[in-house]
């Protein structure tokens, strides 16, 4: 099913997984997966080698096993930076026999030795994407916060307009930890005449350094109430580990209560944590039981 679809009837609920990385077997993604359905979300969606991972290969393999073995929607990630037309229409073609109807079209982070050929921006991939197979759903990043490139908010949020533009029918947002951040940025994307629904990104912190590496690589700020939780919580892996999940219950209960679109969880292929927010979401009313 579109996931546009879906998100023009209710309020979503959903989760990410990463290909493993290396030699792991693509069946323990599976398993992870498995796992996750029984908190029947609207969606899960698989990274398309995040964070130069270099695992891109499983995506698609991955997300069509979601869509056919778990009768759970699987949304794809695509990126397009360094890729060509031909390299675009085969992941295309992998996606149709697969089943798979949802994709979401990334530029991909800049990295050296990494060129843009026939894409530059994802606007013209989802462009790209529309013209290649109508039936395509497609979603597209935002940035609460602005992209870390990007000059400023109002700059970036143009660019998400030309998203919109050349096709993009949801948005799924970066991860901050900031709630506030998130309701200027819905106000400034009404202005924008961004119409299209926004699924909120929210992750669960593991560790301090966990999150000191997030903050660096997506820009994402840390409030003072992360940090004071983090120096609460020690040295003790488990007790970081333990504040991360409580404050994004806590984040995930707020949003709800605000009237967001959707509410997609990256859970870091931890089925624990995913279950953990589910959890919370039944107890505020956001899901039922
Ligand atoms: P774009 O929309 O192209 O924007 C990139 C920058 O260029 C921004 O600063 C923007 O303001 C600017 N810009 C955009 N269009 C134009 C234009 N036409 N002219 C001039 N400037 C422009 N990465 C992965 O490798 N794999 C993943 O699976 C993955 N999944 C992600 C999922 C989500 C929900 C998010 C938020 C990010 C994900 N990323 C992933 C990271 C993403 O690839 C990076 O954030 C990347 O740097 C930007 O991708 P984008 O699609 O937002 O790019």
């Amino acid at each position: 099913m579109r996931i546009s679809d879906i998100m023009a009837r209710k309020q979503t609920f959903s989760f990410e997984i990463f290909p493993p990385r290396g030699e792991l077997p693509v069946s323990q993604a599976m398993d992870i997966a498995g796992q996750m359905v029984q908190d029947s979300p609207d969606w899960i969606s698989v990274t398309f080698s995040a964070g130069g991972s270099g695992n891109s290969g499983n995506t698609t393999h991955i997300a069509a096993h979601i869509q056919n073995e778990t009768d759970t929607n699987a949304l794809a990630h695509l990126t397009c930076l360094g890729s060509s037309k031909k390299d675009v229409d085969a992941y295309v073609s992998q996606l149709r026999e697969g089943g798979v109807q949802n994709v979401l079209a990334l530029r991909g982070d800049r990295a050296p030795g990494r060129v843009a050929r026939d894409f530059s921006y994802a606007n013209e991939l989802v462009s790209y994407l529309k013209n290649a197979d109508p039936s395509l759903c497609i979603g597209a990043a935002c940035y609460p916060e602005g992209h870390v490139e990007a000059a400023s908010l109002a700059a970036d949020i143009e660019c998400l307009k030309a998203k919109q533009d050349a096709g993009a029918d949801f948005l799924v947002t970066q991860l901050f930890f900031d709630n506030e951040l998130f309701y200027r940025f819905r106000e400034e994307c009404v202005r924008a005449r961004i119409k299209i629904p926004i699924a909120v990104g929210i992750m669960p912190f593991t560790s301090t350094k966990q999150i000191q590496r997030m903050a660096f690589t997506c820009g994402a700020s840390i409030p003072a109430a992360v940090i004071k939780r983090l120096i609460a919580a020690g040295d003790d892996p488990a007790d970081q580990a333990k504040a991360g999940v409580e404050y994004a219950c806590e984040q995930l209960r707020d949003l709800a209560a605000n009237g967001v679109d959707g509410l997609h969880i990256y859970s870091m292929n931890k089925p624990q944590v995913a279950h953990a927010t589910h959890d919370a979401l039944v107890e505020c009313g956001y899901l039922s039981a």
